[in-house]
């Protein structure tokens, strides 16, 4: 229970609550807080054991007939013994409406889940049991190969592999040595490992090693090996209309601009198609998304001509094309963090301003490579590299677009915003915010399209 300017706040929980305000409580025990208006004033922490999923308010009835015995919230207006909910970001005035007047109001904030209900799972493990059998370290950027489910260091699997393509032999597990059919990177354990390099720093190897590694590091997605194997042996004997659904890719039986796969060849597993194509460290043609890493054969296919095949999935190069290329008529689904309500106040802006969303698109791209955004809120992996000739999928481009939209609507003027959107105060989680995802009238009430004022999102 917290007491403040006359009323008890009861805090619910999931079961019952022994809720108190405790000063001996450490900072990670603070649920929620009553921010007052007047920064002069301290926050009021509430603090708790517990899992807080609502709380109540109610007033005690100190001196009946005084307006001390009102309050105001979120325009409501909260007499005796009423309850109210109140909610983060609940503004709450001390008497009704006008008698409040220079007294201290206040915004109700719940911690956000970061902050206060995170919890975290122990668990023990033997650091040894995360070590790479090559070069006997706790792994770095570990990858697990199939069927045997071994980890090793990216860095040191990819020498591993580029050697016996080298001698053009089957790769085998370091480890076991049975015949490796996969690879790919595990993100899980890759947690694991930073959690046992953070636990026991001693492990960590210098960042000169740590260079050299990556600079050998050649796993960005799943890589499928050995696998048309058998059947290149067959080939000899059978003709190839026979073999090539043995085959991994249309280039395996074939060649096309003056490639053809070889039985060492590794291949890339396409996103989009499930198809493979040759890994192919030397050709200019992209072969991976580089807004997430993922691989995509349209752009492979196309450039060697092939743009279907009878026998192996072939993306069309809609999948996977430079951002320049790519028209947008519609407003993609991830723009303002979903919100439709943002979505649509954007969509009307540019019809006031008889432009379209493709001209918008274009000129916020060209903004972005001439370097006038800071790139840091971009959802993209290596934002930094990103061009509008860089190849994206479908995805990473919705993602770019949905980032130029957010510039576009917080430098935009206000009035081109429709009165009632322009009216709006901003929500102090701004775009973070996850009420709006909840609550309609909140979404309605507040402007979501800016930056985070309160919370850990700052
Ligand atoms: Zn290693
Ligand atoms: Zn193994
Ligand atoms: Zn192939
Ligand atoms: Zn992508
Ligand atoms: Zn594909
Ligand atoms: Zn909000």
């Amino acid at each position: 229970m917290c007491r403040w300017a006359g009323l008890t706040i009861l805090m619910k929980g999931e079961t019952s609550s022994s809720i108190m305000s405790n000063p001996s409580l450490n900072n990670d025990d603070i649920r929620a807080k009553f921010v007052p208006s007047n920064s002069k004033y301290l926050d009021i922490e509430l603090t708790s054991n517990e899992t807080l999923i609502c709380y109540e308010i109610s007033i005690l009835s100190v001196r009946k007939s005084e307006c001390e015995n009102e309050i105001t919230v979120d325009e409501v207006v909260v007499r005796g013994e009423d309850t109210v909910v109140i909610r983060c970001g609940s503004e709450i005035i001390p008497g009704s409406e006008g008698d409040g007047k220079g007294l201290l109001s206040c915004r109700f904030k719940v911690m956000s889940a970061q902050e206060s209900l995170h919890k975290q799972l122990k668990i023990f493990l033997d650091p040894e049991h995360a070590k790479c059998c090559i070069c006997l370290n706790v792994w770095h950027d570990v990858v697990t190969v199939a069927p045997c489910l071994h980890n090793f260091c990216n860095g040191c699997f990819s020498e591993w592999l580029r050697r016996s393509q080298e001698k053009h032999s089957s790769v085998l597990c370091p480890q076991c040595r049975a015949v490796v059919q996969f690879v790919g990177r595990n993100h899980f354990l890759h947690s694991i490992e930073e959690d046992i390099l953070k636990g026991d720093v001693s492990l960590k190897r210098s960042s000169e090693e740590i260079a050299v590694l990556d600079s050998y590091a050649s796993i960005k997605s799943p890589l499928v090996i050995n696998i048309g194997k058998g059947s290149h042996r067959k080939r000899l004997r059978s003709p190839p209309e026979e073999s090539s659904l043995e085959l991994a890719c249309p280039q395996c039986g074939t060649e096309f601009a003056g490639y053809r796969c070889n039985p060492s060849t590794v291949h890339l597993q396409c996103h989009s198609c499930g198809g493979m194509m040759p890994s192919r460290m030397s050709v200019a043609v992209p072969q991976h998304c580089l807004g997430c890493d993922r691989a995509f054969c349209g752009a492979y296919w196309h450039a060697h001509g092939v743009t279907r095949s009878d026998s192996h999935p072939v993306c069309s190069t809609e999948t996977f094309k430079p951002i320049i290329e790519r028209t947008t008529t519609r407003m993609p689904f991830w723009v303002h963090e979903k919100n439709r309500h943002e979505q649509d106040i954007t969509e009307n802006c540019i019809r006031q301003m008889g432009r379209t969303l493709q001209d918008v698109i274009s000129e916020w791209l060209m903004k972005m490579n001439n370097r006038e955004i800071d790139r840091t809120r971009m959802p993209l992996n290596h934002a930094e590299m990103i061009t509008p000739q860089t190849h994206t999928c479908t995805d990473c481009y919705d993602k770019l677009v949905s980032f130029l939209l957010y510039w576009f609507r917080i430098t935009m003027p206000k009035h081109f915003l429709s009165p009632e959107a322009s009216q709006r105060e901003d929500c102090w989680y701004g775009y973070a915010c996850r009420t709006q995802h909840r609550d309609e009238e909140h979404a309605l009430k507040r402007n979501h399209v800016c930056r985070p004022t309160r919370g850990s999102h700052m």
